[in-house]
Order: C-alpha cells, then sequence, then structure tokens
C-alpha cells in the first residue's frame, strides 16, 4: 500500500483548482461584460460631452464666422483647448478656410494600441455653423476632434480595479474553501486513513477505526462506524472458520472415540521415525494390539461398554508406555498399534509386549459390570522385516492376525526364527528368575597352576546351572541373560558366598587356595558392591588375600572414575584384581596404569592356536612382556596341550590354567585332583 501520496491529488488541492478556475472564468466573464459595457458606456459619453461642448459654443462660433471675427473665434478655439481631451478645434468658412484653427499633438500613452483599437484614436465632430434656426443658410463649419486616451484612460484603471477585485475574490474564496474543505473532510479522511492502516487484517476486529474527532455524528463517523460494524463481522466470520478449520484438522487427526492418533496422522509419525531411526542407527518396533474377542463384548455388554473398553485400553496403552520413545494410535475397530523408537534389541520389544499384555488384562469396571479382556500382539521391527512404513504396519498387523489363531493373550514376531530366538530365552529369563530358589546352580573350580613350582595355587569359580529340561545351560548363555535383566546381582552374590564358604572349607582341610571370582560389570556398577563383597568375606572369616576378583576390560570402560575407586577399596582391603579375557578387549594402557591390577590373564583363544597362528603368539608374548614391565603376574587361560604349557614356562609366564591341568572340577574331585596332582610331580621330581 502507499503511505503517501502526491500532494497535486489531494482532495484539497483539486478542490482549490477547479474552485479557482471556475472563480476566474466566471470573475472574467462577468466582469468583461461590465468592461465592455462601461467601454460602450464611455464611448457614448465621448460624444455626447462634445456635442454639449458644441452646442455651448456653436452660437459664438456663429457670431464669429458671420461677423468674420478672428478674434471672437481664437477665443472659442482657446476656450475648447481648456478641456484636455480636445486635440483640433478649427471655426471653418464655407470654402474651408480656417477663420481660427488650433491643435495639439494625441496624447502619448502605452494602452493607446488597446484604447485605440476600442474607442478609436480619436472622435471627429464638424457641424455646419447657421444663424438661426428657420434659415438654412450655412456660415461656416466648426470642426473639432477629440483624443479618447483620457477617457480610455479612466476605462482602463475601472477595468483593472474590477479585473483585479475579481481576481482577488476568487483567489481569497478559493483559500477559505480549500481550508474548510480540508479541516472538514481531508484532515479526518487521512486520520481514518491511518486508523485503517492499523487494521490486522489477519484479526481486522482487534484494532477498529477510530472515529476523527467532532465527526462522530457526520457522514465521517457514519462511515467508520459501518465500517467498524463490518470488521468486527469479518472477524467474526475468520474466528468462525479458523475454528471449523481447526475441528476438520482435530477430526482427521485424532480418533474420536480414544483421543489417540488416527490411523493416517500415525503413518506420518511412523514415516517421520523412521526416517529418524535410519539416520542414528537405530532400531524401532511396530507393535499392532488386537483385543481378543472384541466382537463378543459388543454383542453381550453392549455398544457403550464396547466403546467404554476401547478408551480404556487406549488410557491403559498411554499410562503405560509415556515418553518420548513411544507413539500409540488407534487403527480402527478393535486394533491398536504401538511404536517403540531407540530400541537395543528385540528382546526389549518383547519386553514392551509383555508389559502392553500385563496392562491390558486388568479388569475392567464399566457401569457396574467387570470385564476382563486380553490382547494379542503382532510385532515387526525395523530394520529387519521391512524399512517402509507401510510395509512395516502391514507385517505387524499380519503378525497379529496369525498370533491371534494360534490363541489369546500372547505376542508373536514377524520372522519366525526371530520370535522362536526371543521366546527361549523368554523362557530363560523366566526359569533363571527361580533357577537361585529351585537350587539348581553349582559352582565349579579349575585349579589354577603355577608354571615354575608346578603346583596348585588357587581355582577359578566358575559358576554352573541345572535346568531341569535343558541339562547344563553354558554360562556364556545364561550370564548375559542375568546381566540385562539385572538378576546377576542376586546370582553373583551367591557365587560369592558359595566361593567363599568354599575356600574356608579348604583352609580348615589344609589346602589354602585363593579362589578367583568371576565380576560382572552390572556387579561393580552397583553402589553396594563393595561393601557386600568385604562383608561376606568378614563373614566367613576368610582373609581376603584369599580372594581374587576377575573383572574385564569393558566393565569399568563405562564409568572409570567410579569403577577405579572400588577396586583401589577393595585391593587395599588385600583382595587381588584380575583383567580377564586380557587382548581381547581395549588392551589400553592408560586404564591397565589406572586400574589397582595384580593379575592379567590371557584370554584363552591366543592360546589356543599359540605356536599355531604367529599373530596369536606375538600377542601372548606382548602380554607376558607386558605383565613384566608393569609387574603384573600372567595368568594363561585355556592351556589344552603339553607344547603350550612348556612354550608359556619358557616364555615366563608365571600362571596357567586349563583343560591340560584339569576342567573345572566339583568340590570333591577338585580335591582329588591336587592331591594327585601334587602325588604326580613329587614323583617325577624323585
Ligand atoms: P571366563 O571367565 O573366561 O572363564 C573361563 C572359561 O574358559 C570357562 O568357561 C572355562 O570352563 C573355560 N576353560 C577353562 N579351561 C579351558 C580350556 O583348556 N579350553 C577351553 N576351550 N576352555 C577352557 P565357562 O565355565 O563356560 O564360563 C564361561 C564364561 O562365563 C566365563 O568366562 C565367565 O565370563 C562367565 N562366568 C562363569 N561363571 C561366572 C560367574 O560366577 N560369574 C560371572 N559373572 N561370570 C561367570
Ligand atoms: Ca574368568
Ligand atoms: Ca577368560
Amino acid at each position: 500500500m502507499q503511505t503517501s501520496f502526491e500532494v497535486e491529488n489531494r482532495l484539497g488541492y483539486r478542490i482549490l483548482r477547479w474552485i479557482l478556475a471556475v472563480a476566474l472564468i466566471s470573475g472574467v466573464i462577468v466582469s468583461a461584460i461590465q468592461v465592455v459595457l462601461d467601454a460602450n458606456r464611455v464611448s457614448v459619453d465621448l460624444d455626447n460631452q462634445a456635442r454639449q461642448t458644441i452646442a455651448i459654443v456653436k452660437d459664438a462660433a456663429t457670431q464669429a464666422v458671420f461677423s468674420i471675427d478672428a478674434d471672437l473665434a481664437e477665443q472659442v478655439v482657446d476656450g475648447l483647448f481648456a478641456r484636455e481631451a480636445v486635440h483640433l478645434a478649427q471655426i471653418l468658412h464655407t470654402n474651408g478656410d480656417p477663420l481660427s484653427s488650433r491643435e495639439r499633438p494625441l496624447t502619448e500613452s502605452i494602452s493607446r494600441p488597446l484604447t485605440d483599437w476600442i474607442f478609436g484614436a480619436e472622435r471627429q465632430f464638424r457641424t455646419e455653423l447657421i444663424r438661426n434656426s428657420n434659415s438654412d443658410t450655412v456660415y461656416g463649419y466648426f470642426v473639432v476632434h477629440y483624443d479618447t486616451v483620457p477617457a480610455a484612460h479612466m476605462w482602463l484603471g475601472r477595468a483593472t480595479a474590477t479585473f483585479t477585485s475579481v481576481i482577488a475574490t476568487a483567489v481569497i474564496l478559493g483559500m477559505v474553501l480549500f481550508f474548510i474543505f480540508h479541516m472538514l473532510l481531508t484532515r479526518p479522511l487521512l486520520r481514518i486513513v491511518h486508523s485503517v492502516k492499523q487494521v490486522d487484517p489477519a484479526h481486522p476486529d482487534d484494532r477498529l477505526i477510530d472515529k476523527p474527532a467532532g465527526h462522530e455524528k457526520d457522514e465521517l463517523g457514519l462511515w467508520v462506524s459501518a465500517t467498524n460494524t463490518l470488521l468486527v463481522a469479518i472477524g467474526d466470520s475468520q474466528k468462525r472458520h479458523r475454528e471449523a478449520e481447526d475441528k476438520v484438522n482435530r477430526l482427521a487427526r485424532f480418533d474420536q472415540l480414544t483421543g489417540l492418533l488416527s490411523r493416517d496422522s500415525f503413518m506420518e509419525l511412523l514415516k517421520a521415525d523412521l526416517e529418524e531411526s535410519k539416520r542414528n542407527h537405530t532400531r524401532l518396533s511396530v507393535i499392532v494390539c488386537g483385543i481378543d474377542d472384541f466382537k463378543s463384548i459388543n454383542d453381550q455388554c453392549g455398544f457403550r461398554t464396547g466403546d467404554r473398553t476401547l478408551q480404556t485400553v487406549a488410557d491403559r496403552l498411554i499410562n503405560s508406555l509415556n515418553g518420548s520413545r513411544y507413539t500409540v494410535a488407534r487403527l480402527g475397530g478393535d486394533q491398536f498399534v504401538i511404536v517403540e523408537k531407540g530400541l537395543k534389541d528385540g528382546f526389549q520389544a518383547a519386553d514392551t509386549a509383555e508389559a502392553i499384555l500385563a496392562g491390558i488384562s486388568e479388569n475392567i469396571g464399566v457401569e457396574d459390570q467387570n470385564i476382563s479382556i486380553t490382547a494379542t500382539l503382532g510385532i515387526a521391527l525395523y530394520p529387519s522385516d521391512a524399512i517402509q512404513p507401510d510395509r512395516l504396519l502391514q507385517s505387524a498387523e499380519q503378525t497379529m492376525m496369525l498370533a491371534k489363531q494360534k490363541g489369546r493373550d500372547h505376542f508373536q514376531f514377524y520372522v519366525a526364527s526371530i520370535d522362536q530366538e526371543i521366546r527361549d530365552r523368554k523362557q530363560l529369563e523366566k526359569d533363571l528368575s527361580q533357577a537361585l530358589a529351585l537350587d539348581q546352580f553349582h559352582l565349579v573350580y579349575q585349579p589354577q597352576i603355577n608354571l615354575v613350582t608346578k603346583r596348585v595355587i588357587g581355582a577359578e569359580a566358575l559358576l554352573r546351572w541345572e535346568h531341569p529340561v535343558r541339562g547344563l545351560v553354558p554360562p556364556d548363555y545364561f550370564i548375559p541373560v542375568a546381566e540385562n535383566n539385572g538378576s546377576i546381582v542376586e546370582i553373583g552374590q551367591w557365587v560369592l558366598e558359595q566361593a567363599c564358604l568354599q575356600a574356608k572349607l579348604w583352609a580348615d582341610k589344609d589346602l589354602p587356595l585363593r579362589i578367583a571370582v568371576n565380576l560382572s560389570a552390572v556387579q561393580l556398577r552397583q553402589d553396594r558392591i563393595v561393601d557386600d563383597i568385604l562383608s561376606t568375606l568378614k563373614r566367613h572369616d576368610i582373609p581376603a588375600g584369599r580372594l581374587e576378583l576377575e573383572v574385564t576390560e569393558t566393565s569399568f570402560m563405562t564409568n572409570l572414575a567410579d569403577a577405579v575407586a572400588k577396586l583401589h577399596t577393595l585391593n587395599r582391603a588385600g583382595i587381588s584384581i584380575a583383567v580377564d579375557d586380557f587382548g581381547t578387549g581395549y588392551s589400553s594402557l592408560t586404564y591397565l596404569k589406572k586400574m589397582p591390577v595384580q593379575h592379567l590373564k590371557i584370554d584363552k583363544q591366543f592360546i589356543r592356536d599359540l605356536l599355531i597362528n604367529e599373530e596369536d603368539t606375538q600377542i601372548a608374548n606382548t602380554i607376558i612382556d607386558l605383565g613384566k614391565s608393569l609387574n603384573l603376574t600372567v595368568v594363561a587361560e585355556g592351556v589344552e596341550t603339553a607344547e603350550q604349557e612348556y612354550y608359556l614356562s619358557q616364555r615366563g609366564c608365571k600362571l596357567a590354567q586349563g583343560y591340560f591341568f584339569s576342567r573345572p572340577l566339583r568340590p570333591a574331585d577338585f580335591e582329588t585332583f591336587v592331591q594327585g596332582f601334587h602325588q604326580k610331580i613329587l614323583e617325577n621330581n624323585t
């Protein structure tokens, strides 16, 4: 919008121009008529004056010409010249000879060209001189020429005055009218324009147009009132329009019954979530949840109860899955969908599925009825099952349908192998949680041999799980599960108790061995771990030097300072610390220097191919040398052959354990082994 406009375009100025033009033109016409009439009168006056003068002097002139009295004639002529306008005066004989003649030049005047054009330069009169009126004897002629300028001057003065006053009147009138117009119209209009410019087109009724002061009741005030009424109406209509738009949007985005996202908006969100997962290289699960046998709830209890049930399920889903990692939506009917972002693995999706099932299966109280419901879930994973949003959802929906055919109140994964694996692990987890109480654990001990003295100096305590159905479950399989669900803390404590108990028993039997216990990273992260270990030792009356804790490098990676502090406390109490599986992790010197470590355990993978694989031999050598330079005892683990044992002892590795000496043994077998082993060495020496 143009903010200022040309001055000559303003109404006031245009009015001024028009008034001036009209006043001037009409003034000029009127005054021209006046002036012309005046000129006419002047012209007639000139003639009348001349005739009167002639009439006055005619008798004297006749007398002079009759009596040929030159003096008299001259007197008459001179008398005439008293008048300014007379230019020439002559008394002539009949033959035309002058008896008396006088002439003076015409008056000089710059206005002559104009006045001569109007009045002529002079007026000439010639009268016959006759003695008495009844005789017609002509004695001579009387000639008078009048200069028109004196009269014309007077006329011109009047005409100028007339024109000037007309123009002045027009200008004054124009100015006055312009001012009045400006005050009454232009200025308030400009104010209105200014006020109109402040109106916000998006919210026209927020700021209405101000009424110009003093114009409340006139046409301007009326105009402003009418316009304001219009603005309010427009604002109102806009508001209604916006509200309607919002409502339409809400209806489209959210499910009316449950308030959850609708299918379309869910798909949009899923697309965005998948893009995010792709960027961050994280997993995501889509869980489709179908209520089991919802149709019979509707049939038996009515639609109202059915609706209330769906609302309750929606509320429960929202409440049990809060946090930005979850999206919950209603797909329609009795089906809901849940997305979980930032998944570690499929097991986490299984945990979520279990939580959902547990939440839904609580009884619902609707209008004095106690309704029990269950749901069946189908789970599809990104990126393993599908990468497109619609395919992923479709997979989860199909899986849910399939799962429903097999039963109710359970979940199923899209890929059968994953489903089986997860099912197994879930079962394992369940069994593991009862293993302690059902007394399914026991410890076995693997002897640790001093390669120089050939004596058994200690034992590593290793956990065994005797599963009633599966038999012996390998710790490499169940320990990660226990670490994952935290039960390792309790199990680890049990291992420690058992190991201490055993150490005490052996000490009492004059078998003072150092027991090495594996300490999981999860255990080391517990705040109470130091107190727990020290108090266990105390309770079993074991000197701290009898206990060794095996930790892996990864267990102090997450919170180095915390791990260092805890291990220092334990070490100061007399417990020795060994780094387990050394060489497989970071094997960083920085960590090693910070850690209060006494033993390095070369991982069995390097010992296995010792003397076969050059690289593994190199690593074993390096660890042995590193131990020497840092003054740490190196333990070789997994020694299976005499060659390995020979090489290691030659290379300067002080301790070893492995099948070459013994498999991990039950305590009684262990005692037998020690006796036999020492016996054999003795025999060899003698
Ligand atoms: P690890 O601490 O490295 O334990 C050494 C493993 O090597 C043991 O397997 C042992 O039986 C095996 N082994 C010993 N000598 C030989 C050999 O000559 N050849 C071969 N091939 N293997 C040998 P195991 O008992 O199955 O334990 C596996 C892992 O389970 C252990 O590895 C340890 O990380 C974990 N684990 C076992 N018991 C416990 C426990 O009480 N607590 C914790 N936190 N972890 C445990
Ligand atoms: Ca170990
Ligand atoms: Ca190891």
